[in-house]
């Protein structure tokens, strides 16, 4: 079940608890428009947000196309709604997400068969601006984590939506991850004064201190630096750092 928080008028978190992590998505209100910010991780996930978006008419955004963020668009009367997303997050819907979606079937039998994969109905390549009324979501891709990833930034109220490509105790590093644009990319939203609040879609939600945190980690990777961790890494934090070491000298 998907915990609601309203963290600022117009601005409610969504939380769903996971075997291994929780997940973070949002429910953004302008005037005119809402958006749903992920879908989270099932189905079941997105019933609770339904009497946020009975007043309005409301668009679907996917911040990349892993599992834990577009799995739960079928518990939401999308039919004829938009929904945005990468030009990339659509590609990984051909094969990567159906792919994912039938190894998690059969591995967990019962567990996902009403998750419907449902592709990006409006793509976008650098930066797409979506006017809310009274507000403005600023999508902007940011590839590191997944190349699709997108980041959203609204300047009325300085919050960056961030996805995976911020995340705490530590980001989570692909072997495509092109951790030289990442860096760069951060270091531009850190130096961003307009920024106050960091909200990522794993860990915890700060200011521009998170941005930092993890351009040190991806840093010293870079260097062939081990990163310092927290000791009391969780087991999918620690199995996640000693992979990302594999990455260091890309
Ligand atoms: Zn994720």
């Amino acid at each position: 079940m998907t915990a609601l928080k309203e963290f600022r008028p117009g601005l409610w978190l969504t939380q769903a608890h996971l075997e291994d992590f929780d997940v973070r998505g949002a429910v953004i209100a302008g005037e005119k428009y809402a958006v749903v910010w992920d879908s989270l991780s099932h189905p079941r996930d997105m019933p609770p947000l339904l009497p946020l978006l009975s007043q309005k008419d409301w668009l679907l955004v996917y911040t990349h196309a892993d599992w834990d963020h577009i799995w739960g668009t079928a518990g939401l009367p999308y039919h004829d709604k938009m929904i945005i997303g990468h030009a990339h997050c659509s590609a990984r819907f051909r094969q990567e997400a159906p792919a994912e979606l039938r190894e998690k079937q059969h591995t967990q039998p019962g567990v996902w068969d009403e998750v419907r994969l449902v592709p990006p109905t409006k793509t976008f390549q650098n930066t797409l601006d979506l006017e809310l009324g009274g507000l403005t979501l600023q999508l902007q891709h940011l590839p590191g984590h997944t190349l699709d990833c997108i980041v959203g930034f609204i300047p009325e109220w300085g919050i960056l939506l961030a996805g995976d490509t911020v995340e705490t105790p530590l980001p989570v590093i692909n072997a495509e991850s092109p951790i030289d644009r990442w860096i760069a990319a951060l270091q531009r939203w850190e130096n961003d004064t307009r920024v106050q609040h960091v909200i990522p879609a794993h860990g915890a939600i700060g200011g521009r201190e998170l941005l930092r945190q993890n351009i040190v980690y991806l840093q010293n990777l870079r260097a062939g630096l081990p990163p310092a961790v927290p000791d009391d890494l969780d087991g999918f934090y620690r199995k996640t750092h000693a992979e990302n070491l594999r990455y260091r000298l890309k």
